[in-house]
């Protein structure tokens, strides 16, 4: 199960690495009901994080997570001076807003920064599955788990996807025009144009009334083929 999981993992963070621009160390802001529920489970963010992520990861919190765990008394204590040994990321709210608000806003609507968050918030967590790009991790029955690439980061992916792919067909007559090669590709384009233009649906068109008027001799029928071809040729 755990290398199954592992694979997983490894494959879901790809998609943030290859398609979001994601880069190692991995940036995860904690909240603090997972930092609680970590401090109560004995779950060391600092060896979890890492393994789940597969790769190094700075970790972060907020103030006004802090002051949200200071608040809730001393059974957060713990929850409390864990927080404090995690990175301080800069939020902007002078009077503390509620946890949840404050790791929206610092995500925003597109996390520009590439944050990863983890919450046991569950309400939290579907909020940022509709911004594309942001991995998400919780804790559920003492294992650390990160989510499967919600359905909008999947539908950014494609799009993202597409748009690598429309350059290239761009880029080609561009291409050809800055390239002197392009002389050579321009040439059949001419043919091909004169091909049509040339007196042969008209002469087509003319031996079809023709034909089937004088259809009985067979003969001529031949002799006609041999000077169509003469004709054709003859161009
Ligand atoms: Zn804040």
């Amino acid at each position: 199960m755990r290398v199954k999981r592992a694979k997983k993992n490894k494959k879901n963070m790809g998609v943030y690495v290859q398609i979001f621009g994601f880069r190692e160390p991995y940036q995860m802001i904690l909240d603090g009901n997972l930092i609680q529920v970590a401090s109560m489970m004995k779950i060391d963010t600092w060896t979890s994080l890492p393994k789940v992520l597969q790769g190094q990861v700075r970790l972060y919190t907020t103030s006004c997570v802090i002051s949200e765990l200071r608040a809730l008394g001393p059974d957060f204590g713990a929850a409390v001076l864990a927080a404090k040994k995690l990175e301080r990321r800069r939020c902007n709210h002078e009077k503390p807003i509620g946890a949840s608000d404050c790791l929206k806003s610092v995500v925003g609507s597109d996390n520009k920064h590439k944050y990863g968050v983890a919450t046991q918030d569950g309400a939290l967590r579907k909020h940022l599955r509709a911004i594309p790009g942001t991995p998400l991790v919780y804790i559920n029955n003492g294992v650390v788990l990160l989510e499967p690439p919600s359905i909008e980061t999947e539908r950014r992916m494609k799009e993202l996807e597409i748009q690598k792919t429309l350059p290239k067909k761009f880029e080609e007559p561009v291409l050809k025009k800055i390239n002197p090669d392009s002389k050579i590709a321009a040439e059949p384009t001419r043919t091909f144009k004169k091909k049509p233009k040339g007196p042969n649906p008209l002469s087509m068109k003319k031996k079809k009334k023709d034909a089937p008027q004088k259809a009985a001799g067979a003969g001529t029928g031949e002799k006609r083929k041999r000077e169509k071809a003469d004709v054709d040729g003859g161009e």
